[in-house]
């Protein structure tokens, strides 16, 4: 097996996976799983992601609704939306592309959201269901780094897992994704003392810092499986920008056992893990099995 984990190709065996699943759902038993996505403002790189998730979305025989609305859009304007796609039943999931606009209440939109359709595992509901070992809807990419790490090591009982970073959306869910799986959990951030220390006792080494290439070899146990989540854009030097993570890939991957590169690792499990929820929620809502 390769050190390097392909996290591109592992994305599209999960789309290919949720599309034969849609495609049985439907025949099975007429339902189309609807994803809903709502974006506030005209900020680029949200308008990137919204439109990726659209295409993937209808690439995997899903309906896509995408809602619009200008950056200066108000409170009461959002949350009517947001009752609207709640009580709307071709919406299985509905996701409010952050950060939204400083007059917006961000955690007011997000827990207005139906706990059922809340794809992103977001709403305060699906947060303790996942503190308590329930079976809640789980953040994307907390569960793209999961299903990475399973793939690649089987049963993770009682492995030393180190967690770099500690956000309500990627540290923290992913710490208590391993803690349910049984590893012995180190939750780490800026305070963190002797955090190079802390690291090298890492078999399983999550990096969600968003400082690049901070994490370099010398931090790293030989033969650790390194989950890099971080996506930092840097100066390339020659008038351009370049993708780099949390870790620096060619020093940390000469010492691990497995890798994730920076773009091509975590970054595209976090779509295909929302459409495996979007799926997961319309049969969920609808009260019948997932398709096997
Ligand atoms: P946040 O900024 O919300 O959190 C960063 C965390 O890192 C904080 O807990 C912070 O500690 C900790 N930290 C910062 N500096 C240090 C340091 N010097 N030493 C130790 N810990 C430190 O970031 P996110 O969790 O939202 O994102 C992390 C990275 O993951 C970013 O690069 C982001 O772009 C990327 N990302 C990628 C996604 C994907 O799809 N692949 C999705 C989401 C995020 P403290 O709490 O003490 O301030």
């Amino acid at each position: 097996m390769s050190k390097i984990i392909d996290g591109k190709s592992f994305a599209a065996s999960l789309r290919a996976e949720v599309a034969s699943k849609v495609a049985v759902l439907k025949e099975r038993d007429g339902i189309v799983p609807g994803l809903a996505v709502v974006l506030v403002g005209e900020d680029p790189a949200s308008q990137v992601y919204v439109r990726n998730k659209g295409k993937q979305t209808v690439e995997v025989g899903m309906q896509s609704f995408e809602h619009k609305l200008p950056d200066t859009t108000g409170q009461d304007e959002l949350m009517g939306l947001i009752d609207q796609l709640n009580s709307d039943d071709s919406v299985h999931g509905i996701l409010v592309q952050l950060p939204l606009p400083s007059q917006i209440d961000e955690k007011a939109v997000i827990n207005r959201i139906n706990p059922d359709k809340d794809v992103d595992g977001f709403h305060l509901t699906n947060v303790g269901r996942l503190s308590i070992g329930d079976n809640g809807i789980v953040p994307c990419t907390p569960l793209g780094c999961l299903m990475m790490i399973k793939d690649q090591l089987g049963d993770l009982s009682g492995k030393h897992a180190v967690v770099v970073g500690r956000s309500n959306i990627v540290g923290k869910p992913v710490a208590n994704l391993l803690l349910q799986e049984n590893c012995t959990v180190v939750i780490t951030h800026s305070r963190t003392k002797n955090l190079v220390e802390e690291c090298q006792r890492a078999d399983i080494l999550v990096a969600a810092v968003g400082r690049p290439e901070m994490i370099t070899g010398e931090w790293v146990k030989p033969g650790a499986t390194v989950i890099d989540v971080g996506i930092n854009r840097i100066d390339a030097g020659d008038g351009k920008t370049r993708l780099v993570g949390d870790v620096d890939y060619a020093s940390a991957e000469a010492v691990a056992g497995k890798i994730t590169p920076v773009p091509g690792g975590v970054g595209p499990m976090t779509i295909a893990c929302l459409l495996h929820n979007t799926l997961q929620q319309a049969c969920r809502i609808n009260n019948v099995e997932v398709p096997e």
